[in-house]
């Protein structure tokens, strides 16, 4: 059977689709109803914390500035900001100067002054490099018009990285699921990066080449549909740009046991019927020893302009 086919009949046999949300610039959509506040992350209430920033659902370095939270206290908004967010921004610092994914001070510049090479984002949306010299950061094969970018990640610790990204899940979350999920909103509000029983699996990334809008999320949810099948329980599907990544939402009370046998599963069709080219990675994500200067790969087709 066809991989893409087999894909899709498994998981339209196993999962549901919780929910899915296109997130476009300059459209705010605010998940949570009306009424008293009650933080998700730390459970509690207003007026014992504040409600008053906004609390971003998608962190905003990943391109939303639409989608927001009303359960999310200040004080949890600053702590996430602060650590397990800032790991998420550096692990993905090179991908989003490189897809043009636009922040809150717009498109990462990736620069090094001593070796005169710089990566930007002109004003119409297109990616410019300039260097003095072609060093380790580029390779250029002229012939068939690809350039081979090696750009460093900022430091960052792989399990925060997932914790940011099961983070963006547990938000999405409709009312009626968080208490499956009780034990991971406390792994992940926890400064300290253990990870015994809350990582199963690797991270799915799914790598769509061709042009494709910076400014595009989509992000669905996906909850088993059979209770006694030895399948992780949920999963988020998060799609920016060209990259995709499927992320298990760990609930110990629902997950398999530990000892379980795991069943095979294929890696869920983002964008259907359009990737038949894509280019799957697993992700460990799983260590918490802080990473420094790690070099990402990206190759990508140029269209070569001399300035005058
Ligand atoms: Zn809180």
């Amino acid at each position: 059977m066809d991989p893409i086919e087999y894909a899709k009949a498994f998981y339209l046999q196993h999962y549901t689709m919780l929910d899915m949300w296109h997130i476009t610039p300059g459209v705010r959509v605010v998940l949570g109803r009306g009424g008293s506040q009650k933080c998700r992350f730390c459970l509690r209430l207003a007026p014992e914390v504040t409600f008053r920033l906004k609390a971003h659902a998608i962190p905003e370095a990943l391109g939303n500035k639409g989608m927001l939270s009303r359960y999310e206290c200040d004080e949890c908004n600053k702590h996430f900001g602060s650590t397990i967010e800032n790991d998420l921004g550096n692990w993905t610092l090179p991908m989003r100067t490189l897809l043009r994914i636009s922040g809150k001070n717009g498109v990462p510049t990736l620069k090094n002054e001593r070796d005169g090479w710089r990566i930007e984002c002109d004003d119409g949306s297109e990616l410019k490099v300039s260097h003095n010299r072609i060093d380790s950061v580029f390779e250029v094969d002229e012939a068939q018009k690809l350039i081979r970018f090696n750009l460093k990640r900022g430091p960052y610790v792989p399990l925060a990285v997932r914790k940011a990204l099961v983070k963006i899940g547990l938000t999405l979350l409709p009312e009626t699921e968080v208490p499956n999920f009780e034990e991971t909103i406390k792994w992940v509000r926890d400064p300290q990066h253990s990870n015994e029983r809350m990582v199963r699996m690797p991270v799915l990334r799914t790598l769509r080449p061709g042009p494709m809008n910076g400014q595009m999320i989509t992000a669905a949810l996906l909850r088993r549909s059979e209770p006694s099948i030895a399948l992780p329980y949920a999963f988020l599907i998060l799609s920016i740009a060209n990259e995709a990544y499927q992320v298990m939402l760990p609930s110990p009370q629902l997950d398999p046991p530990l000892d379980a046998t795991p069943t095979q599963m294929p890696v869920f069709p983002v964008g259907l019927g359009q990737n038949r080219d894509s280019i799957y990675s697993a992700l460990n994500l799983s260590d918490s020893e802080r990473v420094v200067d790690e070099v990402m790969s990206a190759v990508m087709s140029y269209d070569a302009r001399i300035p005058k």
